[in-house]
């Protein structure tokens, strides 16, 4: 498949009809605003116009669902993936333009809250150019996750409206309107059932272009949004239904208003059960449409088609397609059964409790009478199962049951349902079949699988570093970009004076950028020559961004102690956003901000050490961030870290990483090897053996002076202008007999001594530089393109 050819005529006439449609009579008039608009708007145009490369259809469609999706701007990915950057810049410089300033116009479409969404987007990006035929299916908020800023130190958030309904990259396809019904009854309709829903809405298709690197392809990304049905559309329905739902205040467009900010933690919310149907029936809607269509028999879905659900949120879909296939085409139980057991997978993201999704079975029964009813026909059924293999043990049951204590357990359905399950790293996966699902691993050894996560090498290394790339593409002589083990011709060069000089020099222009950004977004200077330490994440206990805080506050004490020492200067950038309602996580906010404060304006500190923390942490400013970071902290306690992408893309950007062993960072440190990478701390087994033991953060206190003079100084309000309470969540959080759940005092020690090796290495720039490039040239495997191959062998293409 080859690359569109940029036609320059076609491109200035599209233009021209955008200014036109915004009135003027010239060009000249736009505002930089417009000319984002403007542009986004004709390629967008062109793009709808022109006859699609689709990829080859002999492999199953697969159906990518998910709540979130964390796109970021597009105008310029979607220049570098056509390949028409170049030209489009050039039409704009004879305008007196420039593209790049232009870019940073768009808003960020922050339709996802973490790495969740990020996999998402990535694997949307990955699918398109590996020629996997698929359709990302997710719902159109009009406000994404909510925009930070810091008051006093405290998170204050604000709405993040990103004008969806100006967005020049949307095409709504009203001929793929869907309704969907919720509440109601369930009614006997002759021998089957037959829910007549208490209130009807509408769902719109609003597609946005995924294109592939460089290869004609474009899938869509298909946005769901919710709106009020016309009462003409609700003939067939009960009126007096109707009203009654009406009176219980059901608002249809209140149901895409808003991504929930939670990460890693369910609400329980019903409007979020509400969000998850809505978005589950439009999109089963839309692949039964697409099957028929195509003029294909319902049994044969199948082979046409795989679900793939992003962690439980849309697991709702599985009793969905029951009920179509029971309800509506009036098939028996195991038909329908044959074919929704084998058209789902689900990917798990978690082990942590309190983000495994289980909802009231009342809520249930109440939102989607119908679907409770099935749901229970599926643990009814998988009940004989169990009891064949595991006659009369009762405990067995309690943990396999898919509803239990009247509680619907999502994760539960999803493997009983399915035909394959994911974990998202090698160590991930490896818990998912030990930890947490090791029954069902007895019942169905072959349903389990391992895909480790990737990154879009677009996006991460030649959209947001581009003189990286340049370097790469001069040096390889190849494209790497859509094979990235081609990366690995690098290592050669790391032994290359004069190509590490390049690598280092480009390294440092990064970071004189980012120094700007940071000036630019918090007044504060920060010297492009100390180390910069990067910790960009949600902000969680399990991430312990709190443990990176206490080294900080270690360092600022041998600082003060010793002026003289021959340290390498440091800066520690964070980013990171709390939910809204995590208290725990705002004070950890308010503590890195007031420690901060006290320690850039301590004059005996000087550039030695300097602390920032960039509000509203999003995809742009992570494009400004890694390239320029020197260290990349992936510290979450070991087993808690699903897999991390983070970590990823500052390791292919040439950062060392200080890190546990969880997650993805055990593959990152198999393929840059231990002196490429600081590893410490606990490791899984070793968290398992010290709780066991009966862990006492108290103890770990006692016997380590720094980590106590430490945490004296955080109690004693010279942080928080006499406050002795400030930071009394965190502290009691860590500090407490029989509390640190996440192990931040027995891990502290030896965080302090990675970050000794950290310093000693950088004295020797050729030997830092030397890792850097190794990481850099052995971090291939983490394309995102690799992964989507392994969904298609272990997964999608697998022989059922
Ligand atoms: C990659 C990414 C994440 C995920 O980071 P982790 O360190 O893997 O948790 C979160 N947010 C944004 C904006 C990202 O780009």
């Amino acid at each position: 498949m080859s690359q569109p050819d940029f036609n320059n005529a076609q491109f200035e006439a599209a233009l021209t009809r955008q200014w036109q449609r915004f009135g003027l009579q010239t060009a000249a008039e736009m505002t930089q605003q417009q000319w984002w608009h403007a542009v986004s708007g004709a390629l967008a145009e062109l793009l709808a116009a022109r006859p699609v490369n689709q990829p080859v259809a002999q492999q199953r469609h697969v159906n990518y669902i998910s709540m979130e999706f964390l796109i970021g701007r597009l105008t310029g990915n979607n220049l570098l993936n056509l390949g028409w950057y170049q030209a489009v810049s050039d039409v704009l410089k004879a305008h007196d333009v420039n593209l790049t300033d232009l870019l940073e116009e768009e808003v960020d479409p922050a339709l996802g809250n973490g790495g969740l969404g990020r996999l998402a987007a990535c694997f949307l990006d990955s699918m398109a150019t590996v020629g996997q035929p698929a359709t990302g299916y997710g719902l159109n908020y009009q406000y994404g996750l909510f925009r930070q800023s810091f008051k006093e130190g405290q998170q204050q958030e604000a709405p993040d409206d990103w004008h969806r309904g100006s967005y020049p990259w949307f095409r709504h396809n009203s001929a793929l309107d869907v309704q969907v019904g919720v509440g109601g009854k369930v009614v006997k309709n002759g021998r089957s059932l037959r829910w007549e829903p208490g209130f009807v809405m509408v769902g719109q298709a609003w597609d946005l272009p995924v294109l592939g690197y460089r290869n004609g392809v474009a899938q869509p990304l298909r946005l769901w949004q919710a709106t009020h049905a016309h009462p003409f559309d609700l003939k067939k329905f009960n009126d007096g239904e109707f009203l009654k739902a009406e009176q219980q205040g059901i608002d249809a467009e209140k149901l895409t208003k808003v991504l929930y900010p939670n990460d890693n933690h369910q609400a329980g919310k019903k409007l979020r059960l509400m969000q998850q149907y809505f978005q589950c029936a439009c999109s089963v809607a839309d692949i039964l449409r697409r099957h028929h269509q195509a003029g294909r028999k319902l049994h044969a879905l199948p082979d046409y088609e795989v679900i793939q659900l992003n962690d439980t949120h849309p697991t709702i879909a599985i009793p969905e397609l029951m009920r179509v296939l029971l309800d509506e085409h009036q098939l028996d139980w195991d038909a329908a059964w044959t074919i929704t057991s084998r058209t789902f997978a689900y990917t798990n993201h978690t082990l942590m409790p309190e983000a495994l999704e289980c909802w009231d079975e009342r809520l249930v029964r109440q939102l989607l009478p119908r679907h409770m009813l099935i749901i229970k026909e599926i643990n009814e059924r998988f009940k004989k199962q169990v009891n064949q293999t595991w006659p009369g043990d009762d405990a067995v049951w309690a943990k396999l049951a898919v509803v239990h204590n009247k509680q619907v357990r999502m994760a539960n359905l999803c493997v009983v349902s399915g035909f394959a399950v994911n974990g998202v790293a090698a160590l991930h996966s490896d818990l998912v079949v030990k930890d947490l699902f090791p029954e069902y691993h007895q019942l169905w050894p072959n349903k389990f699988h391992n895909v480790t996560n990737g990154i879009t090498p677009r996006r991460w290394i030649k959209q947001c570093n581009p003189a990286l790339a340049a370097l790469l593409d001069k040096t390889l002589k190849k494209e790497w970009a859509n094979d990235l083990d081609v990366l690995q011709g690098l290592e050669k060069y790391a032994d290359d004076a004069a190509f590490r000089q390049t690598y280092r020099d480009i390294k440092h222009d990064n970071k004189v950028k980012l120094a700007a950004f940071v000036k630019a977004r918090t007044g504060i200077d920060i010297n492009t020559d100390a180390i910069f330490d990067i910790q960009i994440k949600r902000l969680h206990e399990y991430k312990r961004q709190h443990l990176n805080l206490l080294h900080i506050v270690a360092l600022y004490h041998e600082i003060r102690d010793n002026p003289q020492a021959n340290r390498v200067p440091r800066v520690f950038l964070f980013g990171a956003k709390a939910a809204p309602g995590y208290y725990l996580a705002k004070n950890i906010i308010y503590a890195i901000n007031k420690v901060a404060d006290v320690i850039n304006n301590d004059p005996k500190v000087g550039d030695a050490l300097k602390v920032v923390f960039l509000p509203d942490y999003c995809v742009s400013a992570a494009e400004v961030m890694i390239p320029a970071a020197d260290v990349s902290e992936q510290i979450s306690t070991a087993g808690k870290e699903a897999s991390g992408t983070g970590n990823m893309k500052l390791a292919l950007n040439g950062a060392l990483t200080v890190g546990t062993l969880d997650g993805a960072n055990v593959e990152i440190a198999e393929q840059v090897g231990e002196d490429n990478i600081f590893i410490f701390g606990h490791t899984v087994e070793q968290v398992k053996a010290l709780k066991a033991k009966g862990y006492d953060p108290v103890k770990w206190r006692k016997k380590d002076k720094a980590l106590d003079a430490v945490l004296k100084a955080l109690e004693s309000g010279t942080f928080s202008d006499g406050d002795k309470h400030a930071f009394d969540q965190m502290l009691h959080s860590i500090g407490k007999q029989g509390g640190d759940p996440y192990l931040v005092m027995a891990d502290f020690s030896a965080y302090v001594e990675a970050q000794r090796q950290v310093d000693a290495l950088y004295r020797d720039q050729e030997a830092w530089t030397r890792a850097a490039i190794l990481n850099t040239a052995r971090c291939g495997m983490f394309s995102s393109d690799r992964s989507i191959r392994d969904y298609q062998q272990r997964i999608w293409q697998a022989k059922r």
